[in-house]
């Protein structure tokens, strides 16, 4: 079936299990296979513009693309459409590649530019006008815009629609020249302004720029548009099935009519369904708004639907993968619950992070009966889900941390964490029963004593008596301070973008979704955390060192909260 992730047996292992039909894709696919429209090859193309960083949207575009050709033995490019030189950067580039590598989508030696083909396409413009089919058009943008037409009445032509082929050759060369001011003139197909395709009445092929592009400088003074230019990109490289989103399928029979026109090899455009994810916008240019606006700190800021963000949560590559596997590939819109995205990573998390004990809130309990001075390293399972991995010391001392919310003062009957004359597992170490606690003047509780039983070490009685509560702590001079970044989401409603909203989507930013934590104290063996290690912190979530650590100051995002913090961690430490 596939050769995907063959050095993965998990990932392999629930290929094969899975039992999905075909989506439209994988069987429009398998046909042109069957008949070998295109020669029983299958190659695809992932063509980010580079005028932003790439987002969750963009992934399921990723790995459409890259996995197709995967799965089909075929090949995948990676081609940026840089084809409009304001808006774009080489900052932007260098990004995109970074991201989809990460991704783990490989276009080996196939990294194309679209401006790499500003030469070629221009040659095939001059076949159109010497065909007929194109024309320099004098109608300013506006004007243009205006004679288009609607629905229902036809476009008017324009008055340079006939001009001859000779005249459209030298105004053509001349405005490539750079002899003309920017919005002077434009090369139009001519194909029919009464078409009820808006696309194909007589669409801009080149508009004239006086901009520096990120790649070919000031060579240029005309640049093409995304219709013109598209179609040949894929068809210079051979691309079978050119994959986009919905918005384009109106804008087909105009790739089709380029093609045809030039009569050059001809790749079949396929739309989907692209992604929209709740409570989190997906457009570049509202992502560079909230950039550029200071609304978030960065692209990469944790919070960000974008992938270099998600990676720095702690998003792992297998966990986006699978979400966009889950979500599957479709020809109508529609909107993915975030939780979908959030259950994938917990899903990947759960089998791959090791657990650590982290206190969040820390509440000083003293073991009046443990000896002063004394020390003991306890053993502690590093992954209940994967053995292999073994066990680390956890050093227990007469005073830890324990969390603010795992004592209770005057508690009722179902509350299983500490309270006065209550006994509860710690975690690893030994049984509790706490004494009584002590409070400051303003009657906020400092500390709590307990005595421990010596008979419980590692948290099994031996006489067979069972606490119903098992809480996380660490030990006092062994933890390390840390600053803990806890995510919520980005906008508090749904629908951050939809037109009906009577305000800016800027105004549904959640002004919660950031609470940074500074005095969390951790378990010592987090010292030897980086940037690509996840962790379980017990009861509490999962989380990742952020690249804002130093050595004196480790800092963890939170990447996500437990389903299930308390009855699970009971049960297995039974
Ligand atoms: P814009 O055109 O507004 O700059 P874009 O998101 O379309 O933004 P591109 O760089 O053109 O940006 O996108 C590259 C590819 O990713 C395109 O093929 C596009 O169809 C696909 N893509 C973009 N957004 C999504 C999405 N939300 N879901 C799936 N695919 C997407
Ligand atoms: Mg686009």
């Amino acid at each position: 079936m596939s050769k995907a992730d063959s050095n993965d047996h998990s990932e392999k292992k629930e290929f094969v299990e899975e039992t999905r039909s075909l989506h439209f894709i994988e069987q429009i696919i398998e046909e042109d296979n069957r008949t070998g429209k295109f020669g029983h090859k299958v190659h695809t193309r992932f063509p980010p513009e580079p005028n932003g960083y790439l987002h969750i949207g963009h992934a399921k575009s990723i790995c459409l693309n890259s996995g197709m050709a995967q799965q089909y033995n075929g090949l995948f490019n990676l081609r940026f459409d840089d084809t409009n030189p304001t808006k774009e950067e080489t900052e932007y580039v260098e990004s995109i590649k970074e991201d989809v590598k990460w991704l783990g989508a490989d276009w080996e030696d196939r990294l194309y530019f679209a401006s790499d083909y500003f030469e070629k396409m221009y040659e095939y413009a001059v076949q159109l006008i010497r065909k007929g089919k194109a024309y320099v058009c004098d109608l300013t943008p506006d004007q243009i815009r205006e004679t288009r037409g609607t629905p229902v009445i036809p476009g008017t032509p324009s008055p340079w629609r006939n001009r001859s082929v000779e005249e459209n050759l030298e105004l053509f060369a001349r405005m490539r020249n750079g002899e003309f001011p920017e919005g002077s003139k434009t090369l139009r197909a001519k194909i029919d302004m009464a078409s009820p395709n808006f696309n194909m009445r007589d669409p801009i092929m080149y508009r004239i720029v006086h901009a520096d592009h990120h790649r070919t400088g000031t060579q240029w003074k005309i640049y093409p548009m995304y219709d013109w230019a598209h179609g040949l990109e894929d068809s210079i490289e051979g691309i079978t099935h050119s994959i986009c989103t919905l918005e384009f399928e109106h804008h087909r029979p105009l790739y089709d009519w380029f093609l045809n026109e030039l009569d050059v090899y001809h790749p079949q455009q396929i739309e989907f369904a692209r992604l929209n994810l709740t409570y989190t916008v997906m457009s570049k240019r509202k992502l560079l708004e909230l950039v550029k606006g200071g609304l978030v700190n960065g692209w990469d800021d944790p919070r960000m639907p974008t992938i270099c963000g998600l990676r720095r949560r702690g998003y792992t590559s297998t966990s986006i993968r699978n979400f966009c596997r889950k979500i599957g590939v479709a020809k109508f819109n529609s909107t993915i619950d975030i939780t979908v995205l959030e259950n994938c990573i917990r899903e990947d998390l759960n089998k791959i992070a090791q657990r650590r004990m982290g206190v969040l809130r820390p509440l000083k309990v003293v073991i009046d009966n443990y000896p002063e001075g004394q020390k003991e390293w306890l053993d502690a399972i590093n992954n209940p889900e994967n053995e292999a991995e073994g066990i680390r010391k956890v050093p227990f001392s007469k005073v830890l941390y324990i969390e603010q919310d795992d004592f209770m003062e005057d508690a009722p009957k179902k509350y299983f964490r500490l309270s006065p004359g209550r006994e509860v597992r710690l975690r690893y170490a030994y049984y509790v029963t706490c004494k009584n606690c002590i409070k400051d003047a303003d009657g906020n509780i400092i500390e709590v004593h307990c005595d421990y039983d010596p008979d419980t070490k590692g948290g099994c009685s031996s006489d067979g008596r069972k606490v119903q509560g098992t809480i996380h702590w660490v030990s006092a001079e062994d933890a390390l301070n840390a600053e803990i970044r806890l995510y919520d989401r980005l906008f508090s409603v749904e629908n951050p973008d939809d037109p009906q909203n009577p305000l800016d989507y800027k105004e549904y930013l959640n002004p919660n979704s950031l609470e940074i934590i500074s005095d969390a104290k951790i378990e010592p063996d987090l010292l030897n955390a980086n940037l690509l290690n996840r962790y379980q912190f017990e009861r509490i979530g999962y989380f990742t060192l952020d690249k804002d650590s130093t050595p004196e100051k480790l800092v963890f995002n939170r990447t996500a909260s437990l389903r299930d913090s308390w009855s699970k961690v009971a049960q297995k430490s039974k």
